[in-house]
């Protein structure tokens, strides 16, 4: 299990910033979360104004 960025990602930063383990990287045109890094803490959806990371 692991939390992914959907394509309502508006790029503004905010969950790399928060996350614990550095698992979110700016990609091309959008975030994204290492699947092998992120813990699914849960604190990159708290962080984001669109809702962009789920848990898949
Ligand atoms: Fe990082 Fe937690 Fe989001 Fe995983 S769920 S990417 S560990 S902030
Ligand atoms: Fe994208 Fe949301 Fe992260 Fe901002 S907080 S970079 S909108 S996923």
């Amino acid at each position: 299990m692991a939390y992914q960025i959907s394509d309502d990602c508006i790029a503004c930063g905010s969950c790399a910033a928060g996350c614990p383990v550095g698992a979110i990287s700016e990609g091309d045109g959008k975030y994204v979360i290492d699947a092998d890094a992120c813990i699914d803490c849960g604190s990159c959806q708290g962080a984001c104004p669109v809702g962009a990371p789920q848990p898949q």
